[in-house]
């Protein structure tokens, strides 16, 4: 999907802010010589913005509208190293508000709800983000920020809560809790607004089934102003965005060209009318693919990307393909005959990378059979044809912890 001429413009707006505050990426711009882009051509020549160098611009350094301007900032936590500090002006605020209801709308929440928020407050984007955007509908806020579940139960039955807002894991614990106390009746929710993480099928299939609640995925990071930048379809595994906030593009991470719209790569995302720090190209390490289907809810009024299936560092290229092990998992998971279990090794043999996928069946299907099957699904779901190995149930390493499923023997 090319940028259109109205994103272009305002894609120069924002070059003109960055290069007249000389922030950060103010002077990156003049240090390149850029002024203006004038074509889809040129913008995809626009240098990437990156995480590592944003921590560089610690702590204000990306700040861009004048300073009485900025009523507020945000910090992305650093794992290690200096934290990320986004400014915000007024308008980014509400900017993110609007994006934040029209998530709640999309997942037809209304002035009647009470919304619990469980995603902590502070310096990060969660709590306050949720808040904006359920305020900004007019629906009734519990602002109850993380733990405590002992309260958050009283409340959400004496509030008569209809929607969570919550992490995958903490609306899972909330279910648990609801369930051994017995107390589901005197639950009233509907709806579950869950952020921040991936999670599998399975937790949400538990989480909806045990709470009886329809369950919806927020996007959206701090450098882009925070959740709420993207909604999953009601019944479907795709998102849409908001593209008259933000233009999103997918690159292959390897040689970071855009590819194709429907293929896989990394998000990268230029903010359009982002004052406090405008962000153009920034690469944010998700993978997706732009989905072309045309949706059944909305008209395709805003386009859509698939639910994130992981980050680039989990990517492997096999035989010219980027592959992931989320692609895998998928083709695996449409095969009944399958246990859950699986096994992928990378490896490099007659001067080609090559990929081996062990998988389990019981006895009573023809091994070789199944095999050739699964091949050619891959083949034709991802484009390349992987050799297949399939053993008895059981043959494959279980553990406690995370089972190793890639391994990559091409190194050492
Ligand atoms: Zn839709």
């Amino acid at each position: 999907m090319k940028i259109n001429a109205r994103q272009l413009e305002q894609v120069n707006n924002r070059i003109t802010a960055l290069l007249n505050a000389d922030s950060f990426y103010g002077k990156k711009l003049r240090e390149a010589g850029i002024t203006e882009v004038n074509s889809a051509e040129e913008f995809e020549q626009l240098p990437f913005s990156e995480k590592n160098d944003l921590r560089e611009a610690y702590p204000l350094g990306l700040m861009t509208a004048p300073e009485e301007e900025i009523v507020r900032i945000h910090s992305s936590s650093g794992t290690t190293g200096l934290p990320v500090i986004i400014p915000y002006t007024a308008k980014d605020v509400d900017d993110w508000g609007e994006m934040f209801k029209r998530c709640y709308e999309f997942a037809g929440l209304t002035n009647k709800d009470r919304v619990q928020i469980t995603p902590g407050y502070g310096l990060w984007t969660a709590g306050i983000g949720f808040q904006n955007g359920a305020e900004k509908l007019g629906s009734m806020v519990i602002p109850m920020g993380p733990g405590n579940t002992e309260k958050q139960l009283k409340m959400m039955m004496d509030m008569k809560s209809t929607v969570i807002c919550a992490t995958s894991s903490y609306a899972l614990l909330l279910a648990e809790e609801i369930q051994k106390r017995g107390i589901k009746d005197q639950i009233c929710l509907k709806k579950g607004i869950i952020g921040s993480e991936r999670w599998g099928e399975k937790m949400r299939a538990r989480i909806s089934s045990e709470l009886g609640i329809e369950l919806y995925d927020i996007y959206g990071l701090t450098e882009i102003y925070g959740p709420g930048i993207g909604i999953n379809c009601k019944g479907q595994n795709y998102m849409h965005y908001w593209d008259d906030y933000l233009y999103l593009e997918i690159i292959d991470p390897v040689t970071l060209k855009p590819v194709p719209d429907g293929e896989w790569g990394e998000i990268v995302i230029t903010t359009l009318v982002k004052e406090g720090a405008p962000l153009i190209r920034y690469r944010t390490h998700d993978l997706s693919r732009i989905v072309t289907e045309k949706c059944p809810c909305c008209d395709n009024r805003f386009p859509m990307i698939d639910i994130i299936k992981g980050r680039t560092d989990d990517m492997m290229k096999i035989k010219g393909v980027n592959v992931f092990p989320a692609q895998i998992e998928e083709v695996l998971k449409s095969f009944n005959e399958l246990s859950s279990e699986y096994q992928i090794r990378i490896s490099h043999l007659d001067g080609k990378d090559t990929m081996r996928i062990y998988v389990e069946t019981s006895g009573e299907y023809d091994f070789e059979e199944l095999g050739k099957r699964v091949a050619a699904e891959v083949k034709s779901r991802i484009g390349f044809t992987p050799i297949v190995k399939v053993v008895e149930v059981g043959l494959l390493p279980r553990s406690e912890k995370k089972t190793q499923r890639v391994i990559d023997e091409r190194f050492g």
